[in-house]
């Protein structure tokens, strides 16, 4: 029997979630005395794919797609499905992706299963099998109990560290019968914002809330963010007053982000804007008040002017990065 670990790749490329979701994946077959197999639909060279063994895939398959523009997860859960029965599954897991939280109910659903997303922890054992989760916004974690033989999960943003375990594997190239007509969805064009980080790919998000004062302010946002290569985010009051644009909130009823590194400049640190940040790595926040609540969710805090520190910091980090 086997764990199926399904990797969706980025134009040919593991997005750093992949390599947690193998490493979980691993764990969680090693704990349950099962095989680690990873899936992975699409046009992925085999040296990328044979990296995922490092993060300890004991085999990894991949079927190519007929259609790299395929965008359909009705065809996506047949192939799953069809790789499903070659290899025993028992558990399949998918990341917290679009792409995850899309697919993983429809497999539920055709097999009957349990469905959980966002899980964090590893079971203890196969029986009770027992996932932990966050909810009420990240506020309180619940313990949630799986009795369907087959299960199905979603793991949370960096519920755990991707750790090597270094196992050799030679990619194998999948045939599973593909049923074309199955196919309804497919891209037919894309649109990329030139010179822009997007915002739920970015490694570091660069945030600001009311407290950066006015719009104009949030240039020196924009700037630290092009140094470090990432995004600028917002709360929903400043995109509400129009100071930035509304693709630009993150929170519980906007974007819901997990980048290594949060900036919060300006950010009270509401609930609802928590929901939408708090996977983040590191959070670093700087307000000028002390009993901000923003503090208690951050692992670097600075007391301070916003406007005063961001000048200071855009010159550490030039400094740093002058060779
Ligand atoms: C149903 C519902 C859904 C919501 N969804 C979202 C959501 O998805 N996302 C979201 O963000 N909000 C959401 N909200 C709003 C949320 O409750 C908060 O009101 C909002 O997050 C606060 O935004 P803020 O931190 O920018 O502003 P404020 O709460 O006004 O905080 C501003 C902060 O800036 C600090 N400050 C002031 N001046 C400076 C300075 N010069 N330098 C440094 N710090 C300074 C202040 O001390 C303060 O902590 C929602 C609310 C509801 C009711």
């Amino acid at each position: 029997m086997s764990v199926l670990i399904f990797t969706e790749n980025r134009n040919g490329t593991f997005p750093g979630y992949i390599r947690e979701l193998v490493t979980w994946g691993r764990q969680l077959a090693d704990r349950m005395q099962m095989q680690a197999v990873v899936l992975s639909p699409g046009e992925v060279k085999e040296e990328t794919l044979a990296g995922l063994g490092k993060y300890g895939a004991g085999r990894v398959l991949c079927v190519r797609v007929p259609d790299p523009d395929v965008m359909d997860n009705r065809f996506y859960a047949d192939v799953i499905m069809k790789v499903a029965e070659k290899v025993h599954a028992e558990i399949f897991l998918f990341a917290h992706s679009n792409t995850g939280k899309a697919l993983a109910p429809v497999i539920a659903a055709k097999y009957g299963a349990a469905y959980v997303s966002a899980v964090t922890g590893i079971p203890e054992q196969a029986n009770p099998f027992v996932v932990r989760k966050k909810i009420f916004s990240g506020k309180v974690f619940t313990d949630i109990r799986m009795k369907t033989g087959k299960k199905v999960m979603t793991l949370a943003p960096h519920a755990v560290e991707a750790v090597a375990a270094y196992r050799e594997v030679t990619p194998e190239i999948l045939s599973v019968g593909l049923d074309k007509a199955r196919i309804t969805t497919r891209r037919l064009d894309v649109h990329t914002s030139q010179g822009k980080v997007l915002l739920t790919d970015a490694n570091v998000v660069v945030s600001g809330g009311r407290g950066m004062q006015n719009p104009g302010n949030f240039s020196l946002l924009e700037e630290l963010a092009g140094l470090l290569g990432g995004a600028v985010a917002c709360t929903r009051p400043v995109s509400d007053e129009g100071w930035r644009p509304a693709d630009e909130h993150a929170g519980q009823t906007g974007k819901i982000i997990a980048p290594d590194l949060y900036f919060a400049f300006g950010i009270s640190g509401a609930i609802q804007h928590l929901a939408g940040v708090s996977s983040s790595k590191v959070i670093a926040a700087v307000n000028t008040d002390p009993d901000a609540p923003i503090f208690e969710a951050a692992d670097y805090g600075v007391v301070a002017d916003a406007m005063t520190f961001l000048p200071k910091l855009i010159e550490a980090v030039k400094r740093r990065k002058s060779p």
